[in-house]
């Protein structure tokens, strides 16, 4: 499982079809809501003075958008996008605004509020300053969000961007602060008296609105991100928080006063909710990269452990064959009158079974290139035969009986006569030696047949120790072994060549005792001996 960039960051994200249905619902909530309590004038009905709720509100959209500005800003120290950077100072604006805007509401701090003059007039103002701000970064962000990466802050330290948004925010507001508090007799005023707004309310409010529109208007052309879709939806509750609480405008602690702090508050934390869960999802996908990574590494080790053992394993028969040759050729050569035909004999078999070390290193090679080129038509009586040669040594070190039915019409195959021998070989050595451990008859059965739609099926039985029946799945499976010396690489071999022959290895408990394992080659890599 690949993860690309775009996986992992928010801002990039699509949304999924639920995302778009969900955000969908909360819009059409929210519309609603707003025309309910517009066309039934309810936005005056006056309800109970909650002195405390202002603080409440106020803290909680400090804590929500701060937080939200640390995880855009986090997702600004990946991509290093203008546009993210915007965003997130947008957020730190609504953060920050809010503290001013408590300083100054009436009732909350002190009766006319803490920054003094007309404490009202104030906190229409930095309302304005807030409800106005915002919609303009998102703007802002909607223009730049498709910026060339080339475009892009690389060359500016994360930390000084950010820090620079947060102290550019925090000096904007305090010195629009302190403009309102000591210019604020020659601004124009919001407020005829302490409950009538003036008309230039009216028209800020409608410059709000439109901003918001506009947003809602440039993210819906550009968008593309789970963020963009949100956004919309958090200017969509912009939109609607000044229209029902402007046209007509609500007393504070009317309904529609409390709908539009319900609507800031819903605007602050929706984004927020949105960020937390899709963080959330990431995580997760993360997590499962991680793990698939550590298993493909696994994989590869096993590979490469499995190719060493391979190695070992084929080269380690021959190899022994040839020191147990040279020390007999030695000895004939050593005596008082050497014995120059005997070693020449062992130095014969030095020679042939360097040279099948070699073939069995091209065959591993092969193996692993499936080179279709060196198979040719065998004749599998021959192979078996063959094979028994090199293994009679051992044979008769353990007293083992051997039994060769060999099939007389059987038809030759097509394949790779030093994997296919490598294949005889593995089965025949793991007989031995299952029966070299054991007392009673010793018998090696091999033998060949003609199976079903002309396949040739070849059986190597023994009388050994068998199988046990939780072990049967496991010993095809690399670097399953059960002796001490063991690699557990012959049969994973055995099984991969024949089944690069297109045959299959299967094995079965003997009859009354021991394993038969048996290969089957099948008719489409066969033909019968006649057609030759
Ligand atoms: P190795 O011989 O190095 O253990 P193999 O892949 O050839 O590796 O065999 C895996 C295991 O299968 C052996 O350790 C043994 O337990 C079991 N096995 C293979 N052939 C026989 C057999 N003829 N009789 C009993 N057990 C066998």
């Amino acid at each position: 499982m690949a993860l690309r960039e775009q996986d992992l960051v928010l801002s990039s994200l699509p949304p999924s079809r639920t995302q778009q249905q969900l955000a969908l619902s909360v819009a059409l909530l929210i519309v609603l809501m707003a025309l309910l309590i517009s066309i039934t004038g309810m936005q005056q009905v006056k309800l109970a003075v909650i002195d405390a709720l202002v603080p409440l509100f106020g803290m909680a959209m400090f804590v929500s958008d701060s937080i939200t500005a640390v995880l855009l800003f986090t997702q600004f120290s990946i991509v290093r996008s203008r546009a993210l950077l915007v965003i997130s100072s947008g957020f730190v604006w609504t953060a920050l605004v809010v503290i001013p805007w408590l300083l100054s509401f009436p009732g909350v701090f002190a009766p006319h509020g803490l920054l003094g003059g007309s404490s009202s007039e104030i906190t229409v103002w930095l309302y304005t300053l807030w409800h106005a701000g915002f919609p303009i970064f998102v703007i802002a962000f909607a223009l730049l969000k498709d910026a060339q990466p080339a475009k892009r802050l690389r060359q500016l330290p994360a930390a000084t961007a950010i820090l620079s948004c947060i102290v550019g925010s925090a000096a904007v507001i305090a010195g629009a602060t302190y403009v309102l508090v000591v210019f604020q007799a020659h601004l124009p005023s919001f407020m005829i008296d302490a409950m009538n707004f003036s008309v230039l309310w009216y028209y800020t409010a409608a410059i709000i609105a439109l901003l918001s529109a506009l947003a809602i208007s440039l993210l819906w052309i550009r968008r593309k991100s789970l963020l963009d879709l949100w956004l919309m939806v958090v200017m969509l509750v912009f939109l609607t928080e000044v229209l029902i609480s402007s046209f007509p405008v609500s007393a504070r602690f009317s309904l529609g006063w409390y709908a539009g702090r319900t609507c800031s508050l819903l605007s602050g934390s929706l984004i927020l909710i949105v960020l937390l869960y899709e963080i959330t999802i990431v995580y997760a996908r993360l997590i499962g990269a991680v793990r698939a990574q550590s298993r493909e590494r696994g994989a590869r080790l096993i590979t490469g452990d499995a190719v060493a053992a391979t190695i070992a394993h084929e080269i380690k028969q021959p190899l022994s064959t040839i020191i147990t040759r040279a020390e007999t050729g030695l000895r004939w050569l050593d005596r008082a009158s050497p014995e120059i035909d005997k070693a020449k004999e062992q130095f014969a078999e030095i020679v042939a079974n360097g040279r099948r070390a070699g073939a069995v290193m091209d065959g591993i090679r092969g193996n692993f290139k499936k080179d279709p080129r060196i198979r040719t038509w065998l004749d599998v009586n021959v192979l078996i035969e063959e094979t028994l040669t090199l293994v009679h040594g051992d044979l008769q070190q353990h007293r083992i009986l051997v039994r060769t039915e060999p099939h007389a019409g059987l038809p030759q195959i097509m394949g790779d006569r030093i994997q296919l021998q490598q294949v005889l070989l593995n089965l025949i050595t793991n007989a031995i030696e299952a029966m070299a451990g054991k007392q009673g008859l010793r018998v090696l059965g091999v033998r060949s047949e003609v199976g079903k739609e002309g396949n040739v099926v070849v059986s190597v039985a023994d009388t050994g120790k068998g199988i046990q029946s939780q072990e049967i799945d496991q010993i095809f499976n690399p670097l399953f072994t059960t002796k001490p010396d063991g690699m557990g690489m012959g049969l994973s071999i055995c099984r991969s060549i024949v089944e690069s022959h297109d045959g299959s290895l299967l094995v079965f408990p003997n009859s009354p005792e021991g394993a038969v394992f048996q290969m089957v080659l099948h008719a489409s890599t066969t033909t019968a001996l006649a057609s030759v």
